[in-house]
């Protein structure tokens, strides 16, 4: 995983822990997880540019190393349609942000695909100070902030924990296809926490994985936001 190394060693040359959204994408797209199409736009040109490369409808998003918590910053626009709304939405963005944190630098912002709907879950790995990484499956939004529907397990999982953390989910029924709703990929979803637990355990400078949202379809999924920590030492 040579790119993955590579974007480790240059995230420490710059003495940072977080990785920003493109190179959190690009490393879980290398550990085989299926990532929304993400590119960085760094003027208002090149955004309508690659709006038109990846395909309209469009997602902007803030490019700053200095903001990670990305909708508290008015960065996130989504459904952009054509040129014109890739404009305004770049120009918002850059107004918010700037007027929220002052003190950041901007690198512009990623454009990505917008994906269609469907259910939000969330992935992710902590650190345990006594159990080490542990692995998270939940369904997404309120679910996890206000229900705290949330499975856990030590890493490394195998199969059989990867299928009883998501029938352990309260909302489990949300996917399995609700009020007309299309079911989740479930075999998808073990199979990626599986590929997320792996990874881990043979990568120990990770110190945090947070991918929110995920979207599950009928046939498999696609990591819309993804971040990854890497331990301070
Ligand atoms: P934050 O840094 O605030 O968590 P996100 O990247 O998660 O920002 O974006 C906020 C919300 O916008 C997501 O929860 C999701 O609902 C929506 N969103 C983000 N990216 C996409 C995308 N590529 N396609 C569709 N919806 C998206
Ligand atoms: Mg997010």
């Amino acid at each position: 995983m040579a790119n993955v190394n590579e974007i480790l060693s240059q995230a420490r040359k710059e003495k940072r822990t977080v990785l920003t959204e493109i190179e959190s994408k690009t490393v879980l797209k290398e550990v085989g997880l299926n990532c929304t199409d993400t590119r960085l736009a760094a003027t208002r040109e090149n955004a309508v540019a690659l709006s038109k490369e990846i395909g309209y409808p469009a997602v902007l998003k803030i490019a700053s190393k200095d903001i990670t918590h990305k909708s508290d910053a008015g960065g996130v626009k989504v459904n952009l349609k054509d040129k014109a709304d890739v404009e305004r939405a770049y120009d918002e963005i850059m107004a918010s942000a700037r007027k929220k944190f002052p003190n950041a630098v901007i690198e512009g912002v990623t454009v990505q695909s917008m994906a269609r709907p469907g259910t939000e879950v969330i992935m992710g790995i902590v650190k345990d100070p006594s159990f080490g990484p542990v692995i998270m499956f939940g369904l997404g939004g309120v679910f996890v902030e206000v229900l705290k529907d949330v499975a856990f397990r030590i890493v490394p999982i195998e199969t059989s924990d990867a299928v009883d953390m998501i029938n352990e989910i309260k909302g489990k029924r949300l996917l399995e296809g609700y009020r007309g709703q299309e079911p989740a990929d479930l075999a998808y979803l073990q199979h990626m926490l599986l590929k997320l637990s792996d990874f881990v355990n043979t990568t120990p400078e990770i110190e945090e994985i947070d991918m929110n949202p995920v979207f599950a379809y009928k046939d498999g999924a696609v990591v819309v936001d993804a971040r990854i920590i890497l331990s301070a030492a």
